[in-house]
């Protein structure tokens, strides 16, 4: 059996929902579990709406009817006969939620996320499973918080994978005789409330579907074809990789690139099993493929940006060298802010860090160190990671800025850029 994966900008209208369904014909002789994230950018949508719910403002009323409207308008679009049960599927979807608003938020911002964010999966999966068994697919719609097994940490659901193996292998027979489209992103605690596995995290529970029942191969549907060198919208002159080794393509997750969740290689790695990169616009392209034989292409740089980060350089107050008792306070003080360090640097008197910046957490850790160290920071720069580069790429990406900090090794180099 294969795991295909389509992700919200490939189902964000009705022409999308169909041209799923077209992609579904061209291998409807596999066995085949579909996993599918929210439509478009629901997910936006939907953190906006909980915003607005936890701060109890009179814009709540109208948030959540246009993410109605919205579904009710892909659904009017693919289905004429309005008395389709799908109809009153996704009344009954938006009926919990308005009751939920309606009441007082429980106590937990990341509780009351999760319960509203997670429709989003199941509203888009609801609509594709009903087109897919309307145009002759037969398929049955399966709830992934009764199958994807984490523990309570709200927005971050850790999966336990024993639990949620077992309940997926029950499932397989099912393929036997037909489809399974279930929803990617989302997950149940023990207690059955909601979780979410974080954002873009569709493609990771495609990855434990895929290990869970030892797939032959799982298939990323993208707007892409395939994985490129840079990501397309930033740079004009991008390639195509044909082939990636699971090393390198969890490399480039970690460095930025977000073609593909960095937590879905692992498991794939683990089973060994292959991962398809395809378009979704043009499913007979050969994609990029993802396994452990590949060749690492060393031809062309790949370029990792990400914007909106901070760099900031920590040193004593006594303006003392910096020592390993310093360094192993800094490092509890990210630890607890729950800030992900992408880059960093000690020097005699001070330690100088990049991270992405995320307003809470970076003054949770301005408190944290307030004490003992004085700190200053650089907002909003640019962090460009080059995997195999050439001397005369770094030039070409630094060219026009001031570069703040600047790291090389062998196969990668990293700049801070303002
Ligand atoms: N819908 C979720 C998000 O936008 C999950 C995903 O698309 O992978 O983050
Ligand atoms: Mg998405």
């Amino acid at each position: 059996m294969e795991v295909y994966k389509f992700g919200g900008a490939s189902v964000k209208d009705a022409a999308g929902i169909r041209n799923v369904g077209n992609i579904i014909r061209l291998n409807a002789e596999k066995d085949l579990l579909i996993v599918v994230s929210a439509m478009g950018k629901t997910t936006n949508a939907l953190e906006a709406l909980t915003e607005s719910y936890i701060n109890g403002e009179n814009s709540t009323h109208s948030l959540f009817e246009e993410i109605r409207q919205y579904h009710h308008s892909v659904l009017a679009e693919l289905f004429e006969d309005e008395s389709h049960p799908a109809f009153d599927e996704i009344e009954n979807t938006f009926i919990e939620i308005e009751w939920m608003l309606e009441d007082d938020p429980h106590p937990g911002y990341d509780f009351n996320y999760d319960q509203i964010v997670s429709i989003g999966e199941l509203l888009s999966s609801r609509i594709l499973s009903a087109w897919l068994n309307h145009v002759g697919f037969k398929n049955k719609w399966l709830d992934a918080r009764g199958v994807i097994q984490t523990d309570n940490t709200y927005r971050e659901g850790q999966v336990d994978w024993t639990k949620t193996c077992k309940a997926i292998e029950v499932m397989a027979p099912i393929l036997k005789d037909q489809f399974i489209v279930t929803q990617g992103f989302i997950g149940g605690t023990s207690e059955n409330f909601s979780t979410t596995l974080g954002r873009e995290g569709s493609d990771y529970s495609a990855a434990i579907f895929a290990s869970c029942l030892n797939a032959e191969k799982l298939t990323i549907w993208k707007d892409v074809p395939g994985v490129l060198s840079a990501d397309p919208k930033l740079f004009s002159d991008t390639r195509k990789y044909s082939e990636l080794p699971y090393s390198e393509a969890m490399e480039m997750t970690y460095y930025g690139a977000t073609v593909i969740h960095p937590k879905t290689i692992k498991p794939l790695q683990n089973s060994g099993i292959p991962l398809l990169v395809k378009p979704f616009l043009n499913p007979e392209e050969e994609g990029t493929i993802i396994n452990e034989t590949a060749a690492v292409c060393k031809d062309f740089p790949a370029i990792i940006v990400k914007q909106h980060q901070v760099l900031a350089s920590i040193s004593t107050k006594e303006l003392l060298f910096i020592t390993e008792d310093h360094l192993s306070e800094i490092f509890k003080a990210f630890a607890m802010a729950h800030i992900k360090i992408n880059l960093m640097q000690v020097s005699a008197l001070s330690f100088t860090v990049c991270f992405d910046e995320e307003k809470e957490k970076f003054n949770a850790l301005i408190v944290a160190l307030n004490n003992s160290f004085k700190i200053k920071y650089n907002q909003d720069l640019q962090l460009i990671t080059i995997r195999h580069y050439k001397p005369d790429t770094i030039d070409q990406l630094s060219s026009g800025k001031i570069v703040l900090m600047e790291q090389l090794s062998r196969n990668t180099a990293q700049l801070v850029l303002k």
